[in-house]
C-alpha cells in the first residue's frame, strides 16, 4: 500500500493489547482474519485521499465475514463494506469504525449450472472486474466485456450497477447473494432486485456476498478483442496518471454531466490539489496532494456553476465514506 499503517495479525503475541480497549480488543482476540489498525483510507481508494479508519478488516470467507459482523454488532461498532474504493471519496477525518474490504481473498469464481443455453457463473464480491473478465475470456463466456477497464470489484459493480457503452451490470445478472442485517445469507433472484441508473436498492446493513451472472458462450478471441477495443477507447478519452474515481457526477436525464461542466467553462478549475480534468470534465482528479475537503469544495463549485448556468443540479455518482460535516450541528443531524 505504500502508506504507513499499523498491521497486526489478530494474534496475541503481535498485538499490543495494552494500547487497545473495548471493541478493538474483542476483535483482535476473537476474529482470526487479516486486520489493519489506524489505516489511512487513502490507501484504499483510487482518489488517494482519506484519513485513518480505526480498523480495516479483510475477510477471506463468508464465515469470517459473518462472524466479524456479529462481533461488530454486539459492540455497536459502525462499519462499512467496500471493494476497490474506485467510486469512493473518504473523509480527511477518516472513519471511526471498521472498514471491511472485500478483496481477492473473497474472490472465488465458479460455474454453477446451465440455464436456457447460458452458463451461470457465481463470483464472490471481492473478485476484481479485470480477473473476472480474463476468466470469462479464457472460458469463452461472453456478455461482460463492457466492463473492461472499470477498476472495481464485483460487489462494488453490483452496488453501483456499474455500466458503460449502453450496458449495465444488472443486465447480465441471474441472482445476488446477500447477507442481511440479521446475519442471514439469501440468494435473491434478479426479478426481486431493484436496480436503476448507478444504483442498487439495498436494505440498510446489507452486504453483497456474490453475484450470479448468466453468460452466453462466445469466442475467446472475439471477447478479448471487444475488451481491448473498450480499454483503448477509454484510454483515449480519460485522464492518465492522476488519481480519480471515474465519472464524479451522474448524467442528468437526457444529457451528459461532462458536457454541462465543459460548457460551463470549468475544465482545469482547481481547488487546492483538486482539479476538474482538462481531458474529461466529469473527472475530478487529485493532482497529487488534494484533500477530501478540497475535492468536496470543487464538487460544490461545479454543482453551483452548472446549476446557475443550466438550472440542473448535478448529483454525485461517487459515494462518501466517513464524516464530512462542516460544523458540530451538521454532524449531529448526520
Ligand atoms: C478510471 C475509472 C473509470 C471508471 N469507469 C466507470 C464506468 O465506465 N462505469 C461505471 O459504472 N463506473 C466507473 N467507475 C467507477 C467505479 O469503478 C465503479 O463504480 C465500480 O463498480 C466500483 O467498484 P468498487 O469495488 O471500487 O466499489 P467501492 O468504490 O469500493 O464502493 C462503492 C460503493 O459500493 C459499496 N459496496 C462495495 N462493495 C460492496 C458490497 N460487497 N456490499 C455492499 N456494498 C458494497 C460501498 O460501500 C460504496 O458505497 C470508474 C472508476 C475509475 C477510477
Amino acid at each position: 500500500m505504500g502508506l504507513a499503517c499499523r498491521a497486526y495479525e489478530s494474534n496475541l503475541t503481535e498485538w499490543p493489547l495494552a494500547e487497545q480497549s473495548g471493541w478493538r480488543q474483542a476483535v483482535a482476540k476473537q476474529w482470526p482474519g487479516a486486520l489493519l489498525w489506524d489505516a489511512p483510507l487513502a490507501g484504499f481508494t483510487t482518489l488517494k485521499v482519506g484519513g485513518p479508519a480505526a480498523a480495516v478488516a479483510m475477510p477471506a470467507s463468508t464465515a469470517e465475514l459473518v462472524s466479524l459482523l456479529a462481533l461488530l454488532r454486539s459492540h455497536d461498532v459502525p462499519w462499512r463494506v467496500i471493494g476497490r474504493g474506485s467510486n469512493l471519496l473518504a473523509s480527511d477525518r477518516g472513519y471511526e469504525g471498521m472498514v471491511i474490504v472485500l478483496d481477492r481473498r473473497f474472490g472465488a469464481i465458479g460455474r454453477e449450472a446451465n440455464d436456457e443455453g447460458k452458463s451461470i457463473v457465481r463470483v464472490e464480491a471481492g473478485c476484481g472486474l479485470a480477473p473476472l473478465l480474463q476468466w470469462c475470456a479464457a472460458q469463452g463466456l461472453a456478455g461482460l466485456e463492457f466492463l473492461a477497464g472499470i477498476p472495481g470489484s464485483v460487489g462494488g459493480a453490483l452496488a453501483m450497477n456499474a455500466g458503460a457503452w449502453g450496458e449495465e451490470v444488472a443486465g447480465r445478472l441471474s441472482a445476488v447473494e446477500l447477507l442481511d442485517a440479521g446475519g442471514v445469507l439469501r440468494r435473491v433472484p434478479r426479478q426481486e432486485l431493484r436496480f436503476s441508473y448507478r444504483h442498487f436498492e439495498l436494505a440498510p446493513e446489507t452486504v453483497i456476498v456474490a453475484g450470479l451472472f448468466a453468460l452466453p458462450t462466445g469466442s475467446g478471441r472475439e471477447i478479448e478483442e471487444k475488451m481491448a477495443a473498450h480499454v483503448a477507447a477509454r484510454k483515449a478519452k480519460q485522464p492518465k496518471g492522476v488519481a480519480n474515481a471515474g465519472s464524479f457526477f451522474k448524467n442528468p436525464p437526457g444529457d451528459a454531466a461532462g458536457r454541462l461542466i465543459e460548457q460551463a467553462g470549468l475544465k482545469g478549475t482547481t481547488v487546492g490539489g483538486a482539479m476538474v480534468s482538462p481531458v474529461h470534465a466529469n473527472f475530478l482528479v487529485n493532482t497529487g496532494n488534494a484533500t477530501a475537503a478540497e475535492l468536496v469544495a470543487l464538487m460544490r463549485l461545479v454543482q453551483d456553476e452548472v446549476a446557475a448556468r443550466f438550472g440542473v443540479r448535478l448529483e454525485p455518482e461517487v459515494h462518501l465514506l466517513g464524516d464530512f460535516a462542516v460544523n458540530p450541528e451538521e454532524r449531529r443531524r448526520g
